[in-house]
């Protein structure tokens, strides 16, 4: 392969590479793999990644180039042939609440024109069009009367001149006859000699104003032209309706004498309703923003929630009957006049009193919070109460039921109500945003535009049905446009980063992904690929870090990076295609793909106990009111398509629900009937892949709480005691030892114009964070700044006789992180790594053995060899008495739980249900589920190895 067949790296010496050499053939697929830590990450993003964005940076402006020789350049001896990168990782960025899937991927900004250019106006109080009249269509619209009938070009006297502006105290003060002397005369001197008596529909002339006898102008209009229908006559009637709108105030009246009488028709220049009077604004993008004040609807800011009266804890169980008490805030004694009027009104109406308040129909549930005319609704009463707060016992009874609610003006469409009125095929803007996805492409598809919407916006709707495709390849078809950008998992965040940057369609650039299978059901990995490949085939050179082995197979290049993590690793140990891997290579890679090496199915499953946690009627999201026995003691495995329910069971409901039992959250609790069970758990742990610190001061050391022994073995050096140092002067969290120009970060930020905030090596300590005084105390021949710099597995050696360090750092190793550097600041773990720092502090505590530990995803990052590790921490974890939920799509821990809850079977609307439950081998058992089947083919394949197809 020549040089322009491909990106050519050589000499590459960034973190623990080891002056490597390989290429990344352009157009092509290529998947770097390898164990957790042996440098995948360095390789494609600290290396390739970082200078594919320099060379970018390079072409731009003065203003950013100045930037460039501060920011690091890659340790590495030449790249050649690097073309601009993209990085697409799982970071969540979003920092503006606002943010949706819809406006991040831009569908909002084509919503938004489409409903500028395309929408019709419907008035909200009786279902009309409004349309705003222009002479053309006026015209139009009159020469379609039979042929030469007459007609009169008439506009209203009471709004012409100065007085125009007040047409409501026409009656009150009646003009003397000065002011319609004034009046005439200026009609007279603008040329106008007609009236019109439209009482008496007589034409009057005007030779001076003495020929107007009348007290007011009352249905008196100036006459601008007599006419008949023809045909040639559309240029004439045009141009008298434009004077019409320029001397009439924006307003014409057309009176036309038919054979069958006489007609008058009013038109106004003016975007709003005829019959009801109500104005309207002229649709234009800016109108559909929420993020702009001038869109966003007045009462919540365009937040969709205000806070206010919340219903569901006024009716905290649904399924309970008006006549059982279902508003559960009016049962109390003072409210007992309330019941007897329910009663009455709910026969009146015919309301359902015996049934389950969720299954009364939407319009009795609105009737019975509202109210009607003497009945006090729900809020009615509420209202009521507010006028009665200057009573202590009152507010505190209101507080109770206060809680973000949606906003009662836009009901959460963000908008205020002009934009919401302008819709496109009956919808509104915020209604097509409230539909799931896939719902959303049978909407456009089906959406049939007039010729002329549709010539104007025939565009726009493909981008927007374009990008609607790339969120359903992505796997996403059950989440909303409307759903927050903060509310999505980290690979859902990545993926729709994903579908955004497909929808740019740039060509000639390289996409750098890391772990894009991750929250994915092995279903839905098909898809992924073949997305990426798209990327590739318009293109682009696509480079993914990636474990799972399906990706390895559809790869067209396949760089394995070993054999071990961290120092141990840093080589490349092959390079080529999967058919080569398979054949040649004897990488842990290619052993576990080959079926040489396993991740072993325990012999013996433990069985379910009478320990269990129960939860009942379950509700949240998409849940559909299901029960659910979590089995304790076990590893009990969480599984299903993503957006089947998954984390909302477990995040929402489980933990959730224990911890506020236990009066420890304040957060929002997942909607359910009942759980039971927690009393057997002494505690609930989340062991998450959220950062464990959000300054590159917090590090691994930090966070497992070994540090202070570390700070004190210096302090307690002759050198530091010489010095009157204390082991506070060995901290980067408080000032005293610490690098004063970067407060101990190492780093310091500079914002850049339309570009990611770039990290700058620190001037004064060069990213030592401390100052020089302290760098000179040595313990054990090495500085602090050196210890830190330590791996875990190295310091284990250094640190071998000070028992309460290494021991903590032996959990570290434990867990697979021997690789990780002691100071690595929390900013630069991956959400993997930063889940097993957790887990690794849960471990050296050594407490919690009564704990219920809930994971999710916590193979993300993890070569085949690494999730063996992982599992054994795992029963280590079970073995002293702890129960595990983890929510997984990996096959290999999936096959080796106790006992799986498989939800489903599709994502959102479709999915929310129980669909099998047991253990694995009961699991694949069931038809329909989608685990199962897969799981069973996993089985068979890992039995034989992967096959190579050609
Ligand atoms: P992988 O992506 O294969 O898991 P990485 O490339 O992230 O591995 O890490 C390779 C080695 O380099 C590890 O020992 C890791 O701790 C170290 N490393 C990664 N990033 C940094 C950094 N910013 N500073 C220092 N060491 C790092
Ligand atoms: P999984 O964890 O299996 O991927 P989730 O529990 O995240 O699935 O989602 C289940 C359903 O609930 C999906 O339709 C999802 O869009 C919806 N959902 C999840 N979180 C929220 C939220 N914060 N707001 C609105 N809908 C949500
Ligand atoms: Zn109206
Ligand atoms: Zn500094």
């Amino acid at each position: 392969m020549s040089n322009e067949e491909a990106i050519i790296v050589r000499g590459a010496r960034v973190n623990n590479l080891k002056n490597i050499n390989f290429k990344i053939p352009f157009n092509s697929l290529t998947v770097v793999t390898g164990v957790s830590g042996s440098g995948k990450s360095s390789l494609a993003f600290d290396t390739v990644y970082a200078e594919g964005q320099r060379r970018y940076v390079e072409s731009l402006s003065a203003y950013a180039r100045q930037f460039l020789e501060r920011m690091e350049k890659p340790d590495v001896d030449e790249v050649l042939g690097i073309c601009p990168a993209v990085a697409i990782s799982q970071k969540n960025s979003t920092r503006n609440p606002r943010s949706t899937v819809g406006t991040q991927t831009e569908i909002f900004d084509y919503l938004r024109l489409l409903f500028a250019r395309a929408g019709k106006t419907i008035c909200y109080q009786c279902g009309e069009e409004v349309k705003r009249d222009s002479p053309q269509v006026i015209a139009d619209r009159i020469l379609k009367e039979a042929e030469n009938t007459r007609f009169y070009v008439l506009f209203p006297l009471s709004f012409t001149g100065e007085k125009s502006e007040k047409p409501k105290s026409k009656k009150k003060n009646a003009p003397d006859k000065l002011s319609l002397n004034a009046q005439l005369m200026s009609l007279m001197q603008r040329g106008f000699t007609r009236l019109f008596d439209a009482a008496t529909n007589e034409v009057i002339e005007l030779t001076s104003p003495d020929s107007f006898t009348k007290k007011s102008f009352e249905e008196i209009f100036v006459l601008v032209d007599r006419m008949t229908v023809k045909h040639e006559t559309l240029t004439r009637l045009v141009d008298s309706l434009e004077i019409c709108f320029i001397e009439g105030g924006g307003n014409a009246v057309i009176q036309l004498f038919k054979e069958k009488g006489i007609e008058r028709l009013s038109f106004s220049e003016k975007f709003a309703c005829k019959n009801c009077q109500i104005d309207y604004l002229t649709p234009e993008p800016q109108l559909f923003s929420f993020n702009n004040p001038y869109g966003a609807c007045p009462t919540c800011q365009g937040f969709g929630n205000t806070i206010g009266l919340d219903l569901n804890l006024v009716i905290p169980d649904k399924d309970v009957a008006l006549a059982a008490g279902a508003v559960e805030a009016f049962t109390k004694p003072q409210f007992d006049w309330w019941m007897p009027k329910l009663i009455a009104f709910c026969n009146a109406e015919d309301i359902p009193m015996g049934i389950p308040y969720r299954d009364l129909s939407k319009e009795h549930q609105k009737l019975i919070e509202t109210g009607k005319s003497k009945f006090l609704g729900i809020r009615g009463v509420f209202d009521w109460m507010e006028t009665k707060k200057y009573k202590m016992h009152v507010r505190v009874f209101l507080s109770k039921y206060r809680g973000y609610t949606l906003c009662g003006d836009c009901r959460g469409g963000r908008l205020r109500t002009e934009a919401q009125c302008i819709k496109i095929g009956d919808l509104s803007l915020p209604e097509v945003c409230a539909m799931a996805i896939k719902d959303a492409q049978v909407f456009f598809a089906k959406l049939n535009l007039t010729d002329e919407q549709g010539a104007i916006s025939e565009r726009v709707l493909f981008e927007i049905k374009q990008r609607i495709k790339f969120l359903i390849d992505v796997g996403l078809d059950y989440l909303t446009l409307a759903r927050l950008a903060a509310t999505l998992s980290g690979g859902e965040a990545q993926r729709i980063q994903l579908a955004t940057n497909l929808g740019a369609s740039l060509v000639g650039a390289l996409y750098v992904l890391d772990e894009p299978s991750i929250g994915l059901h092995p279903r839905d990995s098909e898809r992924l690929i073949n997305l990426l490949k798209n990327l590739r085939d318009i293109g682009n050179t696509v480079l993914v870090v990636e474990h799972e082995s399906e990706m390895m197979r559809a790869a067209n290049y396949i760089i394995d990076i070993g054999p071990g993590a961290g120092e141990l690793g840093g080589q490349v140990i092959f390079e080529g295609d999967f058919k080569g891997l398979m054949k040649t290579s004897d990488s842990l890679t290619a052993k576990y793909l080959r079926g040489e090496a396993q991740i072993k199915a325990p012999a013996i499953l433990r069985s379910p106990g009478k320990k269990k946690i129960n939860i009942k009627g379950l509700r949240e999201h998409n849940l559909k009111g299901f029960d659910v026995e979590i089995p304790l003691g076990m590893l009990v495995c969480v599984t299903g398509v993503s957006g089947s329910g998954k984390s909302t069971l477990v995040h929402d409901c489980l933990y959730a629900g224990i911890k506020s039992e236990r009066g420890d959250w304040r957060g929002q609790v997942g909607e359910f009937k009942t759980i039971d069970g927690g009393h057997y758990v002494d505690d609930v742990i989340l062991v998450d892949q959220s950062p464990i610190g959000r300054t590159p001061r917090s590090n691994p050391v930090t966070y497992i709480k070994v540090y202070d022994a570390i700070r004190e073995a210096f302090s307690e050096t002759t050198e530091a005691k010489k010095r009157s140092l204390t082991p506070s002067h060995f901290s980067f969290n408080v000032p005293g030892g610490r690098c004063d120009l970067c407060d101990g970060d190492g780093t310091v930020t500079v914002e850049m114009q339309f570009l990611a905030d770039v990290e700058l090596l620190c001037e004064e300590c060069k990213g030592t964070r401390f100052k020089q005084s302290i760098l000179e105390v040595k313990y054990r021949g090495k500085n602090i700044h050196e210890v830190l710099n330590l791996t875990v597995r190295e310091a284990l050696h250094f640190f071998s006789h000070v028992n309460r360090i290494a021991s903590k750092l032996k959990v570290l190793e434990e867990v697979g992180l021997g690789y990780l550097r002691l100071g690595q600041s929390a900013t630069t773990l991956s959400g993997g790594e930063a889940q097993r720092v957790k887990l690794a502090s849960y471990l050296a505590k050594r407490a919690g053995e009564g704990s219920l530990y809930i994971f999710d995803e916590p193979t993300t990052g993890l070569h085949f060899d690494d999730i063996n590790k992982l599992l054994s921490a795992f029963r280590r974890l079970i073995e002293a008495g702890s129960s595990l939920v983890v929510i997984e799509h990996n096959l290999d821990v999936i096959k080796t739980a106790d006992w799986i809850i498989d939800l489903g079977p599709e994502g959102g609307d479709q999915g929310g249900k129980i669909v099998a439950t047991g253990t694995p081998e009961a699991v694949m058992k069931v038809k329909g589920s989608y685990t199962g089947k897969f799981l069973k083919a996993h089985l068979k394949q890992s039995k034989q190895g992967l096959k190579i197809i050609d």
